[in-house]
């Protein structure tokens, strides 16, 4: 490590790699610092949950960048190194291992940690809360066809990575707090479907339902869940949402609502220090308000448009993310707000399985998901951004 950079970026996740094909967009004449806590070169993470288990993918093949990218863009990449110092006045970073640097502009690209269980034994080995590529290595040498697993969670991370260990003989039982799978997302009849194709395939569902404690039994985990029931697994995978990784931010005073609070050129409340992904509240330009999202494209191009703006592009973000999953054969991609909460008009070409679903708030538009529909996302989004007034019965066919 240098004890000087143009640019310092803290995270080398998508978004702070993102950042570096920015800067270097903009101009090849700086210096760059990208620093991580993860060892591993920089990776994918949607494949954690999916291509690696269902062997389409090996771990060779999930990298973003060959280690030969970063040396030929001029990128100190520094990993295994944890930046615990961050002094926004005199612009400083400082690892753990005592190191410090200066830098003219700083990117917080520190994404988030898996939510913990704050119950007792949550603390417990053999319960893994799923985020990296090394929690994939360690859960992988245990999940074994035959082996048992509890995967706590009925959202993103947890539905995935129940049908994961299924697809490898793994015998899974699901806890969640939710009424069906996915709730915050999928409206009740949908959601309510994909339980009954994981009961179908022999996942057992507990939903409605908490942990309250874990106990180790020889290695193995007991859990209690909140209606009683007594449920042990060889290993658990906890899967309940991520926190942003707001330490650093929070450290150097910067303005923090939920996750660091940019603008729409990704500045912080210290202008020479930004933030951008899965950590940054960001303005969403063709929804309006505030928001944080925690997907792969936004970190794609939320990230990149920082990279740019550090080095002084001076655009405004105002592309519209989509996001995708896999449960089984039920892949979807999603943009906009597509919150359950919403009034949902579904146009099925095969209930539960080929179809769009629409989400309204005022009559208007404001969220599509595409199921087992591909190559929409720009129909979807041209008709979030129209904001028009629509009757359900006009949506019909409108997207297929
Ligand atoms: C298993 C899994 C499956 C997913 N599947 C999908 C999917 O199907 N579709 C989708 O749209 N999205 C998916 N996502 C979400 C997507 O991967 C994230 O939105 C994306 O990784 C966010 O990138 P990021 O760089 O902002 O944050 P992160 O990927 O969290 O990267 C941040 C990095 O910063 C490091 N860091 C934090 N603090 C420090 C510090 N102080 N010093 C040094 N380093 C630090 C962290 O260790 C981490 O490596 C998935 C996520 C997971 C975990």
């Amino acid at each position: 490590m240098e004890d000087r950079y143009t640019y310092v970026i803290v995270g080398a996740g998508l978004t702070g790699v993102s950042a570096v094909e920015g800067i270097r967009e903009v101009g090849s004449d700086s210096t760059i610092l990208l620093i991580g806590r993860e060892e591993d070169l920089p990776y994918d993470r949607p494949p954690l949950s999916k291509s690696l288990w269902l062997g389409k993918k090996q771990v060779d093949e999930i990298h973003l960048r060959d280690r030969s990218f970063f040396g030929d863009k001029g990128v100190d990449l520094q990993l295994g190194a944890e930046v615990s110092a961050l002094d926004a006045k005199a612009k400083t970073i400082g690892t753990s291992g005592g190191a410090t640097c200066r830098y003219d502009k700083l990117l917080l690209a520190t994404g988030g940690q898996p939510r913990r269980l704050d119950v007792p034994g949550g603390d417990l080995p053999a319960l893994f809360y799923y985020r990296t590529l090394a929690d994939y290595t360690r859960i992988r040498e245990q999940a074994a066809a035959g082996k048992s697993a509890i995967v706590v969670g009925g959202g993103f991370i947890g539905s995935e990575m129940a049908a994961a260990l299924h697809s490898n003989g793994v015998q899974v039982t699901m806890v969640y707090g939710g009424p069906y799978l996915v709730d915050r997302v999928c409206p009740a009849d949908l959601g309510r479907a994909l339980q009954a194709d994981y009961v179908s395939r022999g996942i057992t569902v507990h939903a409605e339902d908490v942990p309250v404690a874990f106990k180790d039994r020889d290695g193995r985990v007991a859990m209690t869940t909140k209606s009683g029931q007594e449920i042990e697994a060889d290993f658990a995978i906890v899967g309940i949402g991520i926190q942003p990784e707001t330490t650093l931010a929070e450290r150097a005073g910067l303005e923090i609502g939920n996750g660091v609070v940019v603008d729409e050129f990704q500045r912080t409340s210290e202008a020479t220090i930004l933030a951008a992904g899965d950590v940054a509240a960001f303005p969403y330009e063709a929804l309006g308000g505030r928001m944080r999202i925690e997907h792969w494209d936004h970190a794609l191009h939320h990230g990149k448009q920082a990279g740019k703006n550090m080095a002084g592009a001076d655009e405004a973000y105002t592309y519209m993310p989509y996001f995708f999953s896999d449960l089984f054969e039920f892949g979807y991609e999603a943009v906009g707000e597509v919150d359950s909460r919403l009034s949902v008009v579904a146009d099925w070409q095969e209930e539960h399985k080929t179809g769009v679903l629409y989400y309204l708030a005022d009559d208007m538009v404001r969220g599509v998901m595409l199921c087992n529909v591909w190559e929409k996302v720009g129909e979807a989004r041209a008709l979030i951004r129209a904001a028009k007034k629509v009757k359900p019965e006009e949506l019909m066919g409108a997207i297929k």
